[in-house]
């Protein structure tokens, strides 16, 4: 079972959001398990801040480094592994790296908020900075569950068998051909005639250009 735990200021968003189709369904086989840590729980002030104004001043605030630092302490030993910040900073999330992260077993995913956290806790614990893209979001919570989805679909089991990675974008460096289902007319629009002919190897073939022509027309900077 692959375990991933998110340190977070928001633990509801974490768990509504796999609390859904096909991976709450993954929890409850145990594929996979999610757990989500409130780190305010472990600020050490009666008002509960885990936040406070950045040295040498400026707009916002930042995420103090002794709530974050006692969360990912409170985690068990055997659920510890690979330490990754969500943040814009971060090298870009891309399918061929939720494929190297569906072979970690421990996955901890830390989701910062305000202008950040201070540096010295991502020191510390030797983060991995991960970013979903060059935009800024107002924490990392959406961004950690980008990406445990991206990475739980690909882990054995977790997709029934209608469903499958194999031939999917990104998958061969190519985008996926284009689906088709019934009716095979839709309004004046029929279905291409080599789908319903069931001759496999043509349908092969012509997915396979199908592919090379979407990606030309889509995405011609995966072809380089
Ligand atoms: N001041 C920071 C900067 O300029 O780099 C941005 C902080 S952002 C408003 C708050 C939090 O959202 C970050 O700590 C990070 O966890 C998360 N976040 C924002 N954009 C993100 C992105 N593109 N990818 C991953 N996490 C992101």
């Amino acid at each position: 079972m692959k375990q991933y735990t998110v340190l977070t200021l928001f633990p509801e968003m974490i768990l509504q959001a796999f609390s859904h189709s096909i991976l709450a369904r993954a929890q409850k086989e145990g594929h996979i398990h999610i757990d989500a840590v409130d780190i305010r729980a472990f600020s050490k002030n009666k008002q509960k801040h885990i936040d406070d104004y950045p040295y040498g001043g400026g707009a916002g605030m930042v995420m103090q480094a002794q709530p974050i630092y006692d969360a990912y302490q409170s985690i068990p030993h055997e659920k510890k592994g690979r330490f990754i910040y969500l943040s814009p900073q971060g090298k870009t999330f891309t399918q061929k790296i939720a494929q190297e992260l569906s072979e970690e077993n421990n996955i901890i995913f830390l989701c910062g908020h305000y202008e950040g956290v201070d540096e010295r806790v991502l020191e510390e614990l030797c983060a991995e900075e991960l970013s979903i893209g060059d935009f800024v979001l107002t924490g990392g919570e959406i961004a950690a569950i980008v990406v445990i989805d991206a990475v739980a679909r690909l882990m054995p089991n977790v997709l029934g068998k209608e469903q499958s990675f194999q031939e999917e974008s990104f998958s061969y460096g190519l985008l996926e051909y284009p689906q088709y289902t019934r009716p095979p007319v839709f309004m004046g629009r029929a279905v291409p005639d080599v789908l319903l002919s069931g001759h496999h190897a043509n349908i092969e073939k012509w997915r396979k250009e199908q592919s090379i022509l979407r990606t030309k027309q889509k995405r011609p900077d995966l072809l380089k």
